[in-house]
């Protein structure tokens, strides 16, 4: 098959290059960055013109991009995926996107006899590099199943979610659950070290004990060397709650602890953080308090 692949930066950079490098297929590259490209094509891959220009030469597209509107632009803009795209083929989404959009688009590419799927990942960025990502896949079951060993070739745990925007529906709920996770290690760990505990004794403690988590330890590690260069950025985890909040305003779901959450991301943005890492919640605990829990080395 012919895979085009739009958006190479931190999350579709990894999985383009481990489609490239083992599933065999050729791969056409696009991203604002040229430089993100080029990390692609060094692997083997041709740089195209345009999202349309690769939409009419692919069997598969797949995108992975920041927000909504990048999707939104990349898929019905001008020179977008659905000026190309043939008959026949599948578009699938990689990103964190929002299920009214992914819906309003599958309506959209279905009239041109195209099929889409939603696939949004988790594990992030080290877990792309080797091909561990995690896929929660909703659509078609039978272009699910075509796909798999594509998904395979980039990642593992590949869980078909039913109809097309369960997919983002599952990713969707499972940040909501990281991010109120990341809030909670984040005023554990200025509880502790305020009240007289050494960082990385309470990082000890925590890490063997009930509050430990993926993001904890991601909150941890951050906090002790004071590096909040992004892996995934505050902006990003930032749209994740908004997606969230957006489609628990449309069921009627209460959502308790995400609104609380949302409000911390908005005053890191507004104290400048909005490009650092999400981790960086923690700073607007370390500016409220006057206390930076970096550990000098
Ligand atoms: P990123 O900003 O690192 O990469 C996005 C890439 O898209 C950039 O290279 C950018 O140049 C490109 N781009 C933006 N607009 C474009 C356009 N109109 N046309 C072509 N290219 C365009 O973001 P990321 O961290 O890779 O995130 C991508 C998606 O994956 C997001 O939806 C994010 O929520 C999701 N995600 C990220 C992580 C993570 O850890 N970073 C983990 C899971 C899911």
């Amino acid at each position: 098959m012919k895979i085009g692949f739009i958006g190479v930066g931190n999350m579709g950079g990894p999985m383009c290059r481990n489609i490239i490098k083992n599933s065999g297929h050729d791969v056409i590259v696009f991203d604002l960055d040229k430089e993100a490209i080029a990390r692609c094509t060094e692997l083997g891959a041709t740089a195209g013109a345009s999202p349309k220009a690769i939409a009419a030469e692919v069997d598969v597209v797949m995108t992975s991009l920041p927000h909504p509107r990048n999707v939104e632009e990349v898929v019905l803009g001008k020179d977008g995926i659905a000026e190309g795209i043939r008959p026949g083929s599948i578009y699938c989404d990689l990103s964190t996107n929002s299920p009214i959009l992914i819906r309003k688009l599958a309506a959209h590419l279905e009239k041109q006899g195209v099929t889409m799927l939603d696939a949004p990942v988790s594990g992030g960025v080290v877990m792309a590099d080797k091909g561990k990502i995690a896929i929660m896949v909703g659509g078609d079951k039978a272009t699910f199943d075509k796909l798999v060993p594509l998904f395979e070739s980039y990642g593992e745990n590949v869980v078909y979610c039913g109809d097309i925007g369960n997919g983002c529906v599952a990713k969707i709920s499972n940040n909501l659950i990281a991010f109120c996770n990341m809030a909670a290690s984040a005023e554990g760990l200025m509880l502790g070290v305020s009240a007289g505990i050494d960082l990385e004794v309470l990082n000890q403690v925590i890490r063997n004990s009930s509050g430990n988590s993926m993001t904890f330890r991601a909150v941890a590690k951050n906090a002790k060397s004071g590096d909040w260069t992004p892996s995934f950025s505050i902006d990003l985890a930032y749209k994740d709650m908004h997606l969230a909040l957006e489609l628990a305003d449309e069921l009627g779901v209460p959502l308790m602890l995400s609104p609380t959450v949302h409000n911390l991301m908005r005053m890191a943005k507004g104290l400048g953080y909005e490009q650092d890492d999400a981790t960086a919640i923690m700073r607007v605990y370390e500016d409220t308090m006057n206390k930076v829990l970096k550990i000098d080395s």
